[in-house]
């Protein structure tokens, strides 16, 4: 063991299951954990405003984690990550930089392009796959191309041989982090990463970033909501999911972790589950293989599609006033708690991209900006899943009915009357319909009177979506 090393932590903020972290604790006398802030110079898309809260407060926790195994954690801000990198080198002396890998197209190229600079100056680079089971380059078909189908990707990857690689050793925290002595870095503060308009205030109730609750998280889940899981994970009004996907994107806790922790147990819930870590697996693999998609459809039929612009309609969709109960309270969740349920996820993105036909880009953005757990593989992978322009996306003709999908999945109305309260008076039969609810009933629910009237007609613009769509998706 000798002199120092850089662990540069980015996607990964957690101390447990840290392979670049235990890593360099492994081999180096002292170690400079660092996360470097360039807003100007995102090498994928600038984090949205949820985000920005999240990273606040994870940094804030992860400082704090690392302070109580005696190390120092150095923020520091600038323009681009190479030269902050370089200048905290040239401070101390280190000799390797450690991190996990990231997929994300532009920060992919970046590690890339890093590591080689940093190579060829004669610095050790180590890196780590950390943040997925499988590394995107090693599931390929037999004919060597990338699969686009998840059912053959997933079993491919839970294949004998593959598989077997899902059962590694969880690594522990290091019992203590020896960080080099004064290297100044910049406040958390000072990142100005809060938004200023109080739109965050319902955020502390429902999260608290980092590690710790990461993990307190899971365990609940287990504990709680694991065994019943394929039969409640689609019905928003229950705690029927982990709400893990804030903490997985910011690497406070490991796939691996997840996974291991679940395949304790057995059945089809926790089949189902592992599924759905499947389904984050394969959107960063799609990503991967495809980065023109983030913006573009990956079904080149819809180059041309006649998206419409509907800038009032717009509005009304990210405020939750369209006038369709579910769709309105999943916006509403939303924007209130920077989460929103997948089922209703699905909804509202099918709402926006087939009835309103408003380009499904659109609504990634809104989702970019307002999610907490905003992830550029699994937002782009659910928005053209939905909008069917995807790989193994929903067929054009499947356009979700609101009404429908409200009575299957909140049939006792209880998700729509916490999200839009003016609805809460109505029963259970025409808190999905309330445009039915006529004087009596209407009256009787009393604040019913000011939720707007619905702004579209679902048979019709069902029909002019199947139109536009048939011999596209
Ligand atoms: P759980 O049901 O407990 O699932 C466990 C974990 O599996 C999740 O935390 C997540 O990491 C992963 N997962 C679950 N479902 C999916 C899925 N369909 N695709 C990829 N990974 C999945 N998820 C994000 O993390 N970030 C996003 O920006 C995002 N945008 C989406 C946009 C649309 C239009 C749609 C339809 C889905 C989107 N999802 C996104 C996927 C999914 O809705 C969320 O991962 C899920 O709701 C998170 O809740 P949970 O942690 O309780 O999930």
């Amino acid at each position: 063991m000798s002199a120092t090393a850089i662990v540069w932590l980015r996607d990964d903020l957690r101390l447990h299951d840290n392979p670049a972290l235990a890593g360099a604790c492994e081999r180096y006398q002292t170690i400079v954990p660092v996360y470097l802030h360039t807003p100007a110079a995102a090498p994928d898309w600038q984090p949205g405003g949820a985000s920005k809260w999240w990273l606040h407060h994870s940094l804030k926790a992860l400082q704090a984690d690392i302070a109580a195994a005696g190390g120092g954690f150095v923020v520091r801000q600038g323009d681009n990550a190479g030269d902050l990198l370089d200048r905290l080198i040239a401070q101390t002396g280190a000799v390797a930089v450690f991190w996990n890998r990231r997929y994300q197209p532009g920060a992919a190229r970046q590690d890339a392009a890093m590591k080689a600079a940093l190579l060829g100056r004669g610095l050790a680079v180590h890196d780590y796959k950390a943040n997925l089971l499988f590394e995107p380059d090693e599931i390929l078909k037999d004919d060597g191309t990338p699969y686009r189908v998840f059912t053959a990707f997933w079993r491919r990857c839970l294949s004998a041989d593959l598989g077997a690689g899902i059962e590694r050793r969880i690594l522990p925290a290091p019992a203590r982090i020896r960080s080099a002595p004064g290297v100044g870095g910049d406040a958390v503060d000072s990142l100005k990463l809060l938004p200023q308009s109080g739109w965050d205030a319902d955020f502390y109730r429902h999260w608290r970033p980092g590690e710790a609750d990461a993990r307190r998280r899971l365990a609940r889940f287990i504990d709680t909501a694991l065994d019943g899981y394929d039969t409640r994970r689609d019905l928003p009004a229950v705690a029927g999911t982990s709400g893990l996907s804030p903490h997985l994107r910011f690497g406070e806790i490991s796939p691996a972790m997840a996974l291991a922790h679940t395949r304790r147990r057995h059945g089809p819930s926790v089949d189902r589950f592992i599924a759905e870590l499947g389904w984050r697996e394969f959107a960063a693999y799609t990503l991967y293989h495809a980065p023109r998609t983030v913006d573009m459809a990956m079904d080149p039929r819809f180059n041309d599609f006649p998206w419409r612009r509907d800038e009032a309609g717009f509005t009304r969709w990210r405020q939750g006033r369209t006038g369709f109960p579910i769709i309105d309270a999943g916006m509403r969740q939303l924007w209130r708690c920077g989460w929103m349920h997948n089922r209703v996820r699905m909804l509202t993105a099918s709402f926006l991209a087939k009835n309103m036909m408003i380009h499904w880009l659109e609504g990634a953005r809104w989702f970019w900006d307002t999610l907490v757990d905003a992830d550029l593989a699994n937002n782009t992978l659910g928005w053209q899943w939905v909008a069917g322009c995807g790989t193994d996306a929903a067929p054009y003709f499947r356009i979700f009915n609101p009404v429908l999908q409200s009575r299957k999945f909140d049939p006792q109305g209880d998700y729509i009357r916490r999200w839009v309260p003016e609805l809460a008076g109505l029963d259970r039969d025409l808190i999905h319909e309330p445009w039915k609810a006529k004087g009596k009933a209407k009256g009787k629910a009393g604040a019913a009177a000011d939720y707007p009237p619905p702004m579209l007609d679902l048979k019709a613009t069902r029909e002019r979506a199947l139109r536009a769509f048939q011999g596209r998706g």
